[in-house]
């Protein structure tokens, strides 16, 4: 029987060019899928989507995105336009936002 194996995509590692409109930002539904976040997997972004402790939980892991890296794709999120379904967080735990509210929230992004 043939040996099939899952390879994470070969992500971009280059800078982005240009400010994307959106950012994903992780809310606290995140579960950390049990250590195998698809999320990450679905990220096109080296660096972008990283595991990191679950403060409320430190044995458990969630993600935090690098808003410096991520390009706004919509790639890691499941609902797609007129409501088709995409592969990405079964959870509803990521949320796209306005770059214009990230930043007013966080402060301008270098570039
Ligand atoms: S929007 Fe795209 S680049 Fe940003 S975290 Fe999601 S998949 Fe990665
Ligand atoms: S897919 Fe969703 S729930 Fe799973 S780790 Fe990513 S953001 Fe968290």
């Amino acid at each position: 029987m043939a040996l099939t194996i899952v390879r994470e995509q070969e992500k971009k590692k280059e800078k982005r060019k240009r400010k994307p409109k959106i950012l994903a930002i992780i809310n606290d539904a995140c579960t950390g899928c049990s250590g195998s976040p698809i999320c990450v997997t679905e990220c096109p972004i080296d660096d972008c989507m990283n595991i990191v402790p679950n403060p409320d939980a430190p044995v458990f892991i969630r993600i935090e995105v690098n808003a410096l890296n991520c390009i706004g794709c919509k790639k890691c999120i499941s609902k797609g336009p007129m409501d088709t379904y995409l592969e990405g967080c079964p959870w509803d735990a990521i949320d796209m936002v306005p770059l214009a509210d990230f930043e007013a929230k966080h402060g301008v992004l270098e570039y």
